[in-house]
């Protein structure tokens, strides 16, 4: 369903993403793991187009590539930011709202409420004043707003408490269930290799290892290095 090949993203000199190839299948939960700037976001902000880059990116076939952030987002790609990035200013409502800019559609909106049934509780509440949590759900409400195939997350349990990370993840397979494709960029390795299917590795801005998650879980040298182990 989709694929990166050879992908490229440098700052100035810095190379912060060198030669990287992902592959993702339908309905699959991918994760992309890797310690503190390693080159995650970059990744994913090299996929979106939201900064400069070398490299093919396939979608449903399609190539990409050269395509602007809107045009990849109508095209049935969506990103959830490090950071949540949810509009603080704005209601719950209106949050969601402009995650719909491109698809009018009211009864997706109740679909969102009843997955996050807190969320429905603080429609008119600013979101600015909703919970690390509840702001990581907001984010995640908007962007399934363009009724997105691939979802793309960087980062989600990011600053949240234990309980609230594994509500988050039960969220995600729960899109899982409902078709949803997902890619799941993730310091937390041992959450993030448990509820997905297949694991890239990244390290100084290369794939270093590539394998289902299941492997990788019991992989003397992730357990070292991620793993705690
Ligand atoms: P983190 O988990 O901290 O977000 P990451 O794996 O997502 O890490 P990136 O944010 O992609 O890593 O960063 C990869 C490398 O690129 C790092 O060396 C980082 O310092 C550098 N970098 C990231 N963004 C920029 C930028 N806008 N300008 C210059 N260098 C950058």
């Amino acid at each position: 369903m989709f694929k990166v090949k050879n992908l490229q993203v440098k700052y100035g000199v810095i190379e912060a993403v060198r030669g990287v190839n992902l592959e993702i299948k339908k309905g699959e939960i991918v994760t992309l793991i890797g310690s503190n700037g390693a080159g995650k976001t970059s990744t994913l902000n090299g996929i979106m187009n939201l900064v400069k880059k070398d490299g093919i990116v396939e979608f449903l076939g399609e190539d990409i590539s050269k395509l602007s952030t809107q045009k990849i987002v109508k095209k049935g790609i969506s990103l959830v930011p490090e950071g949540r990035k949810v509009f603080v200013n704005l209601s719950v409502d209106e949050n969601l709202e402009m995650g719909g800019f491109y698809n009018k559609d009211e009864g997706l909106k109740d679909d969102i409420y009843n997955l996050f049934p807190r969320l429905k509780d603080k429609k008119t509440q600013l979101a600015g004043t909703l919970s690390g949590g509840e702001q990581q759900m907001l984010a995640i409400g908007r962007a399934l707003m363009s009724k997105p195939k691939l979802l793309i997350l960087d980062e989600p349990s990011l600053g949240l408490a234990p309980k609230i990370v594994l509500d988050m993840f039960r969220v995600i397979e729960r899109l899982k269930d409902e078709g949803i494709t997902t890619l799941l960029v993730e310091q937390n390795a041992y959450i993030a290799l448990k509820i997905s299917d297949f694991a890239y590795v990244i390290e100084n801005a290369q794939i270093v290892l590539s394998d289902k998650s299941s492997n990788l879980l019991k992989s003397n040298d992730i357990i070292t290095k991620y793993l705690g182990g």
